[in-house]
């Protein structure tokens, strides 16, 4: 069990998911690799490994502003490191030039999703800063802010602003989470009309990452429990956009300093880098963050190879 009471490294039910089926690592090269993301790892290759998926990689770098080449190389070679070897997306494929799989690589499959939802009357421009948005709505700190629909019947000309939103319905989102059982959520409750485009004309991570996990054909988007409040609206998002069959989802507990705060991408005591110029082996790397996400009573050392056995 974890500290909220959730039971850690089981899935709830057996995967009702076809052999090949697929899902994703998705860093953002925004920093370093740090044990955070070695725990999603384990997580995501191995829930795969056990259970007959396919790994792809993905370089979330849709924000540019806080994006770096050089941070992408390191996770690169961070991952060779470690031993993590994706079925698609592979390393070199991205060392050596442009991939499917590396978001500012892709900037004309967003504009045509976001047109393929424009042409259905489903986004708006929208003009309103977070400080516009603050002043109307209770601004509490640490909370998300729900966009209370200023601009949603405005018609402002497309010129007016390059922030666009789209139009989300009231319903309630209803999606069992492989570890936390049965949720639901309200996103129009939530956040409101969802910001797919900002005022910088960059892609939003709520609509990068709905195109490209129906782009790539994703089925089990395995990540990290701070991401659950964005599942609802992803959901929501991707049947607008054309889904199907809807994802299945499983948000594991992250690991956090012993005060209770989030492991940042600086942290240097957590850093892949850090623990590698301390002496460390890949397997120990490993041992360690499984342990720390209560996967293992002990630190043992553990290759990349042998994750599957905590979802076994
Ligand atoms: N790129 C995100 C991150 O590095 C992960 C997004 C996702 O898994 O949906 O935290």
């Amino acid at each position: 069990m974890d500290a909220a009471g959730h039971r850690v490294g089981r899935v709830l039910d057996p995967l009702n998911l076809t052999p090949g089926w697929r899902t994703r690592f998705a860093p953002a090269p925004t920093g370093l690799l740090h044990l955070g993301h070695v725990v999603n790892a384990i997580y995501v290759w191995g829930m795969a490994r056990a259970h007959d998926g396919r790994v792809v990689l993905r370089i979330e770098d849709h924000d540019r502003s806080r994006c770096r080449a050089e941070y992408e190389q390191a996770l690169l070679d961070d991952l060779d490191w470690l031993g993590f070897v994706p079925d698609e997306g592979k390393t070199n494929e991205f060392r050596t030039g442009a991939s499917p799989r590396r978001q500012s690589d892709n900037d004309w499959r967003y504009a045509a999703a976001i047109t393929a939802l424009e042409l259905r009357g489903l986004v708006y421009t929208c003009q309103c800063s977070r400080g516009d948005i603050a002043r109307l709505v209770d601004d509490v700190p640490n909370e998300e802010m729900c966009y209370p629909g200023t601009c949603r019947d405005a018609q402002l000309p497309p010129d007016a602003s390059p922030q666009r939103r789209v139009r989300l319905g009231p319903e309630r989102e209803r999606f069992f989470d492989l570890l936390r059982g049965p949720q639901a959520q309200v996103p129009a409750a939530q956040c409101g009309d969802l910001l797919v485009r900002d005022r910088l004309g960059q892609w939003t991570y709520q609509f990068a990452v709905t195109v490209d996990d129906l782009e790539q054909q994703i089925d089990v988007v395995i990540r990290g429990e701070d991401l659950l409040e964005s599942t609802g609206r992803q959901r929501a998002l991707a049947r607008l956009l054309g889904r199907r069959r809807p994802l299945q989802f499983l948000h594991h507990p992250l690991i956090r300093h012993p005060d209770g705060t989030k492991l940042s991408k600086s942290a240097g005591d957590t850093g892949v880098r850090e623990l590698r110029a301390a002496g460390l082996s890949a397997a120990e790397v490993i041992g360690r963050a499984a342990h720390l996400a209560g996967l293992q009573p002990s630190d043992a050392p553990c290759a990349a190879t042998d994750v599957q056995r905590f979802f076994q």
